[in-house]
């Protein structure tokens, strides 16, 4: 498969914002060097000292994409940063779903994020489940998106899947890419844990590709609130034109720039976690009760067992927290438990070793 799509944003973008305007900040309006800024209505005072909180901060993270896009080799201007990767998943609804009318595309059981979203916005759901192997059904996608082809907006894929742990292979990202009438989302929130390479190297040749990723995950920064959203830059120019205006604030911005200098020990953590976490899997797998470990390319395990509610309940009183995804479809019995540190492996299999009398 060797095909490219563009896409015409005049007939995939809501009327409303096509004409949008951005707000124009003071601090957009004016960047350069200067000794007294009286133009934003800011305090001239700091009072946490000399860190510069009494500023705006630059609303376009011209600094912080500057560092970015060069780790991905992707332009600066075809990148997007979000207050999380969840602001990019509202601003992809703003952009391109007409409420009432427009349909989003969701592949269950996957992220709760992408419905809420869809509810907040009004926009139909389109469910198509994953099959027994959490894979896509393709067939059955294209069916349904071709009859609803107008409004057949937007598709989100999520690889690796959450709470699945599986990763959905490049071919089938590339055939609905082909495919799909809308813009097709691939959310690689966990794609650092995976030995698939990463969706971005379609973005030169889809335009109606969006790639989101986040500091969240791998390089430990849940707390600053970080995504990125990827795409061809008329639809970064969109998201730029709908965000808050100042959506990152400088000390996330700050965090985060701290944070790359740490690039190499990011890395290194990586490939440690996906050693405990087949380690893991293989140890849960010796449980009675564990009747299956699915394949994971996460940071997490997706394990099916006897009694999901009575594992939860039961390490939760051993001060051990873990997911109970017992009720999402497809995953009956199953707990999604999160790689953490050794020290905490050992005593997650110590406890569940313990429970084997009662499970
Ligand atoms: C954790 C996660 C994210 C990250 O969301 P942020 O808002 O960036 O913290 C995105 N997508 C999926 C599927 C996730 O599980």
């Amino acid at each position: 498969m060797n095909d490219a799509r563009t896409i015409d944003l005049n007939v995939l973008v809501r009327d409303n914002i096509l004409h949008m305007r951005p707000y124009s900040s003071a601090r957009s309006e004016f960047s350069g060097s200067a000794e007294v800024f009286l133009d934003a209505n800011e305090n001239f005072r700091d009072f946490l000292g000399d860190l510069g909180r009494n500023r705006y901060p630059d609303p376009l993270q011209r600094e912080l994409k500057a560092r970015i896009s060069p780790m991905f080799g992707i332009p600066a201007e075809q990148l997007f940063l979000g207050n999380g990767s969840d602001e990019a998943i509202d601003l992809l609804f703003r952009a391109f779903v007409e409420p009432k009318e427009d349909a989003v595309y969701i592949m269950p059981p996957t992220y709760g994020v992408y419905s809420v979203f869809a509810h907040l916005n009004d926009a139909m759901i389109r469910s198509i489940p994953l099959d027994e192997d959490f894979m896509i059904d393709t067939q059955q996608l294209l069916s349904a998106a071709e009859e609803d082809r107008a409004h057949a907006k937007l598709l989100f894929i999520c690889s690796p899947n959450n709470p699945t742990g599986n990763d959905i292979p490049l071919e089938v990202i590339e055939q609905l890419l082909q495919s799909f009438p809308g813009i097709v989302v691939v959310d690689e929130a966990y794609q650092d844990f995976s030995d698939q390479p990463s969706a971005l190297t379609m973005l030169e040749q889809y335009e109606n590709l969006v790639v989101l990723k986040t500091f969240s995950k791998a390089w430990g920064l849940a707390n600053a609130r970080l995504g990125m959203a990827f795409a061809c830059e008329s639809i970064i120019r969109v998201f730029n034109t709908i965000k808050y205006p100042y959506n990152i604030s400088g000390p996330a911005q700050e965090t985060v720039l701290a944070a790359l200098d740490q690039e190499q020990s990011v890395r290194n953590e990586i490939r440690e976690l996906k050693r405990e976490r087949d380690l893991l899997a293989e140890r849960l797998k010796e449980l009675p009760y564990v009747q299956r470990v699915f394949p994971s390319s996460a940071n997490f395990l997706l394990v099916r067992v006897s009694d999901a509610q009575r594992l939860y309940d039961e390490l939760r009183g051993q001060g051990i927290i873990i997911r109970n995804r017992t009720h999402e479809p497809g995953c009956a019995g199953c707990v999604r438990i999160t790689v953490g540190s050794h020290a905490e492996m050992q005593r997650l299999e110590q406890t569940m070793r313990s429970l084997e009398a009662i499970l």
